[in-house]
């Protein structure tokens, strides 16, 4: 349940709702307004893809809703309100809810695939240690690297050390699935099957709210909605018939 300003009551599970959202950032005595008043309503199951170039706020965007960064405005997240928490509760909703995949994989040079993924498993959940092995070499299945499991990050392709980091983030069973540029390092190829990937795994999930953020207009087909930000703000909002990743050239 969330309560507006006005003291109405609106339940919002389901639905990732952003209010009056700003991100200023003090440079010396200089400000850059990274995100100006973006107020969003999404829902869970769907593909969001903002769409910007470089420099107009879609990493912000991305930091604010995972809790990386601060914001001024509410964020509310199945009915968290996640600019209202502590330290403490921010550190838990970042572990538990959200799953992140960035442009440069950011694995763990020194655990190998399974153990990547594991690792994010056992900072979100209390299973068992058998029950996390099992679900980490599902997702790795999943991702089609079950026999590529025992590898470490510097034995694997970008291709599939992204796929390993899409496991890692699903595994977890999250409400946001935050992807920054996430073929932004690879060829075409190995991008198609990164995408292709989530896509797969985004169907099996109805209550993830996945939202991908690239400058590539091509990549945003596949998208169920595409946000355009233009210097911080939204430009935007169009629904659309998603196309499959394998369909995509770029
Ligand atoms: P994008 O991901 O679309 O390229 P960003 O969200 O990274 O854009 O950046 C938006 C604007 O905010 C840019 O002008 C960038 O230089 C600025 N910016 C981003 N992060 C910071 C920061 N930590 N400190 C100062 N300026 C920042
Ligand atoms: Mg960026």
């Amino acid at each position: 349940m969330y309560v507006t300003d006005q003291g109405i009551k609106i339940s919002l599970e389901g639905v990732v709702t952003l209010e009056h959202v700003n991100r200023v950032y003090k440079m010396g005595n200089h400000e850059i307004h990274a995100l100006k008043d973006v107020s969003l309503s999404l829902e869970t199951g769907k593909l969001v893809v903002v769409l910007g170039p470089s420099g107009s706020g879609k990493t912000t965007l991305l930091n604010v809703l995972g809790a990386i960064d601060k914001c001024d405005g509410r964020i509310i997240v199945n009915d968290l309100d996640i600019t209202r928490l502590n330290k403490k509760q921010l550190t838990k909703y970042r572990r538990e809810k959200c799953g992140f995949i960035f442009q440069f994989f950011n694995l763990l040079p020194v655990f190998n695939a399974l153990e990547n993924v594991e690792y994010a498993i056992e900072l979100a959940s209390r299973l068992s240690r058998k029950e996390v092995t099992k679900r980490a070499t599902d997702y790795l299945r999943k991702v089609g690297l079950f026999e590529k499991r025992y590898h470490f990050p510097s034995q694997l392709s970008g291709g599939e050390q992204q796929r390993v980091a899409a496991a890692r983030a699903m595994a977890k069973n999250p409400e946001l699935l935050l992807c920054d540029e996430p073929t932004g390092e690879l060829s075409v190829a190995e991008g198609k099957q990164v995408l292709a990937v989530l896509q797969n795994m985004m169907k099996e999930r109805p209550d993830v709210l996945t939202v991908l953020v690239t400058h590539n207009q091509k990549i945003s087909q596949i998208g169920d909605i595409v946000i355009r930000l233009r210097s911080g703000e939204v430009d935007s909002i169009e629904k659309q018939t998603p196309i499959h990743a394998e369909e995509l050239s770029w």
